[in-house]
């Protein structure tokens, strides 16, 4: 029996086989997790949809967080086939290009709104469907987070001010949740080569910076996100919420 027998999971973030989200995903599965996909648009569902197949995933249904129609769409049909829901994965980050590079000072309203829409409301939109599915028996919810939210990471920008307001998040959820049963955390690796990564300008010296100077000496692997995922859902971390957990090979203790 696996540590996740029986459990029922929805999986926002899958874009292609380099997403973190996917790799979670393969953690959660293989201890036994029946799993749901969210895609964001029809592009990705080429992508997203032969990898959700290939597990046997029933449901494989578009979603864009920032449409709430599309969102209780979704858990419509989540409901519909699963009945109960025990994990939530949320693994979305969304900047314009532009506000990835050059001086924090010049965001525009626009790019700041866009920003914190998709990259930390959208947790609270979503962890407010997935909670009637979750009661009575508790769940845990997982976000991913970045250590550009409490230090300033050249080109990071708008998306470190998301991600200082996604953790928040995560502790606020994890206070009105908490005595349903339900657990919320979040994840904070260190950089991955991955689809949003390739927007952040310089992301190949982040990558070089955190191998050289993380205590572990290398760069992070999705397949060591996924482990740390599989821990925050399953019972072994049933004392455990409102944790920003890194899992960066140590970078963030280090002061020089
Ligand atoms: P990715 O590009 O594979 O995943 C990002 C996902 O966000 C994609 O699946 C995309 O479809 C989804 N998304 C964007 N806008 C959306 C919308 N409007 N509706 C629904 N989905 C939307 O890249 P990733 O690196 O796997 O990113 C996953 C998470 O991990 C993000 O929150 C990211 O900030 C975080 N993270 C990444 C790194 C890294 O270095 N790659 C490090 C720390 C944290």
């Amino acid at each position: 029996m696996g540590l996740l027998t029986g459990k029922k999971g929805l999986i926002f973030g899958v874009a292609n086989e380099r997403s973190i989200a996917w790799a979670i995903a393969e953690a959660l599965y293989r201890e036994g997790a029946e799993l749901g996909f969210a895609y964001a648009n029809e592009i990705l569902e080429k992508r997203v949809r032969p990898l959700a197949e290939g597990i046997g995933a029933r449901v494989i249904g578009r979603c864009d967080v920032a449409r709430d129609e599309e969102i209780e769409g979704l858990f419509n049909r989540v409901r519909d086939t699963f009945g109960t829901l025990d994990i939530l994965v949320h693994s979305i980050a969304f900047a314009n290009k532009e506000e990835l590079q050059g001086e924090y000072l010049n965001t525009s309203r626009e790019g700041f709104r866009i920003a914190l829409d998709i990259s930390a409301y959208s947790l609270a939109a979503v962890t407010r469907y997935a909670v009637p599915l979750m009661i009575p028996h508790g769940g845990s919810i997982i976000t991913l987070t970045y250590y550009g939210s409490e230090k300033v990471v050249p080109n990071y920008n708008v998306m470190g001010v998301a991600k200082a307001a996604l953790e928040a998040s995560v502790r606020y959820l994890a206070a009105d949740l908490g005595p349903r049963g339900i657990r919320v955390n979040a994840i904070s690796p260190g950089p991955i080569k991955t689809l949003a990564a390739a927007g952040i300008s310089g992301f190949r010296d982040m990558l070089h910076h955190a191998a050289e100077k993380a205590p572990l000496r290398k760069n992070t692997s999705v397949e060591e996100v996924g482990k740390t995922a599989l821990y925050l859902c399953s019972d072994l971390a049933s004392g455990v919420t409102g944790e920003v957990i890194y899992v960066d090979g140590g970078y963030h203790i280090m002061g020089m």
